[in-house]
């Protein structure tokens, strides 16, 4: 059985999607969504062995070695070009999910939908689907084990959610253009939980010398805490 996070990755993978689980470790996400009927085929990519034996261990007890391939490298190298028509890349940083869709752009192209669960910094990838010409269709969010998850669900097409105005799209890019609308509970909770961080550090800065640069910083800080509190 599947944790509530990948569960919720799982449900937004389209029905008979060629996925590439990118960071798979136990390759939870291709075996459930095969069992389920959902993919056609899967493969499972991994940077480091151990995950990647742990994947291939998970797929080899499912008895599905033909159906997943799991193999061994950097982010989407481990794809061939118009190979994957769905990609889900889950559990790490926002900035190395980011990175790991720069560098293998020319493996984008039949991809259908990005699945991606930032544990941080979700403001990373939502900037970089927005600059890549991917509309960000959905977002969830969703708390487990007293941790907070987004998952953000991309495809190609014009984007019409932002708002031309910069101010506000920083906003909506940090927050996430329907989280912020919709509000649900672990919603208020990451972002209280942010907004208690900056106080934080915020009291630390008030016991050190004012540099002007300084000063500047706390000015941000406290109008990013402000926003925080208020969402
Ligand atoms: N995706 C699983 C999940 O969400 O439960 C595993 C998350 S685990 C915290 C992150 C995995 O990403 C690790 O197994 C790590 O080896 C792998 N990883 C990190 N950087 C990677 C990269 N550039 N390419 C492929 N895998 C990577």
């Amino acid at each position: 059985i599947l944790d509530r996070r990948l569960k919720q990755v799982v449900d937004y993978i389209p029905k008979g999607s060629v996925l590439a689980d990118i960071g798979s470790d136990h390759a939870y996400v291709p075996c459930y969504a095969l069992q389920q009927g959902i993919i056609s085929k899967g493969i499972a990519g991994e940077v480091n062995v151990g995950p990647m034996e742990a994947a291939r261990a998970q797929v080899d007890l499912i008895e599905s070695l033909d159906a997943i391939d799991v193999r061994l490298g950097d982010g989407l190298a481990v794809l061939k070009e118009d190979e994957a028509t769905c990609i889900s890349i889950c559990g790490m940083g926002g900035s190395l999910i980011r990175s790991i869709l720069e560098t293998g752009k020319e493996k984008l192209g039949a991809v259908e939908r990005l699945i991606l669960q930032p544990n941080v910094d979700g403001q990373h990838v939502r900037s970089w689907l927005l600059e890549n010409g991917y509309v960000l269709v959905k977002e969830s969010i969703v708390e487990e084990n007293d941790k907070v998850y987004e998952i953000l669900v991309g495809e190609k097409g014009i984007e019409t959610i932002y708002s031309e105005e910069v101010n506000e799209r920083n906003w909506q890019l940090l927050f996430g253009p329907f989280l912020i609308q919709e509000r649900p509970e672990p919603f208020k909770l990451k972002w209280s939980r942010e907004a208690d961080k900056l106080e934080y550090v915020l009291g630390q800065m008030a016991d050190g010398i004012q540099s002007e640069a300084l000063i500047q910083k706390q000015v941000e800080f406290k109008r990013m805490r402000d926003k925080m509190r208020e969402v």
